[in-house]
């Protein structure tokens, strides 16, 4: 035989050969082991950080859905909403950048035209957080007469199926940031919500008491609340 028509065949077999017998690394698991038979809270746990642990580091592999078992619906995010879920930039580029005197009339005024557009990093979080299952809390230091006006924008910059909107009623007028917050943090532990997840442009957003698992404080280079 002649000799480049022998390399050739060695070369065609070397190659085809390792293919035919050779597996993927990748294993894409069967459907039914996507569920577990297993009952105690401890194994729950276990089974649920797992797949939070695959979910963070981007090792999800190929699976299109999460098992039914990881959330029992009281898994917690609170999110803090200006310069947080909403960006007021348009109302600052105009008052100074923060340079100036808070306004509040005025301030009041660009609230109530709920055109705030959504910070888009923001969005994108709490659009993947709903659709993980988490119970989305929006916490914010708006007060009640505002909550028309806030929903109305919320909805306009894109947001969706909140489960609540917690604003300042008539007696947590005068209450500091912190501790505001952290109150209403802590009547959402009592209701048996486990916050894993708190984001915030304020540290007043995230410091107190009944603290989120983690907390993610946004950069805010306009203004500052104790
Ligand atoms: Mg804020």
């Amino acid at each position: 035989m002649d000799f480049r028509v022998l390399l050739f065949s060695f070369l065609l077999i070397a190659i085809i050969i390792p293919g035919i017998f050779s597996e993927s690394i990748i294993r894409i698991p069967p459907e039914k082991d996507l569920f577990c038979d297993r009952k105690s809270e401890t194994d729950d746990r276990l089974y649920c950080e797992s797949w939070r642990f695959s979910i963070e580091t981007n090792d999800a592999g190929a699976w299109q859905r999460i098992p039914a078992r990881a959330g029992d619906g009281k898994d917690a995010w609170v999110f803090d909403i200006d310069e947080t879920l909403l960006s007021n930039l348009p109302y600052y580029e105009v008052h100074g950048f923060g340079s100036e005197p808070f306004d509040e009339k005025s301030f009041d005024d660009w609230v109530n035209l709920a055109e705030a557009p959504a910070l888009p990093a923001s969005l994108s979080l709490y659009e993947e957080l709903s659709q993980l299952g988490f119970k989305i809390f929006l916490l914010t230091g708006r007060s009640e007469y505002q909550r028309d006006a806030t929903e109305r924008n919320l909805l306009f910059a894109g947001y969706r199926n909140w489960e609540k909107l917690i604003l300042r009623g008539p007696s947590d007028q005068g209450t500091p940031a912190t501790v505001y917050k952290s109150e209403k943090r802590a009547n959402l532990v009592n209701e048996g919500y486990r916050i894993q997840g708190s984001s915030g442009d304020q540290w007043s957003d995230l410091w107190g008491f009944a603290i989120a698992t983690r907390s993610f404080k946004l950069p805010n280079p306009m203004y500052y609340i104790a």
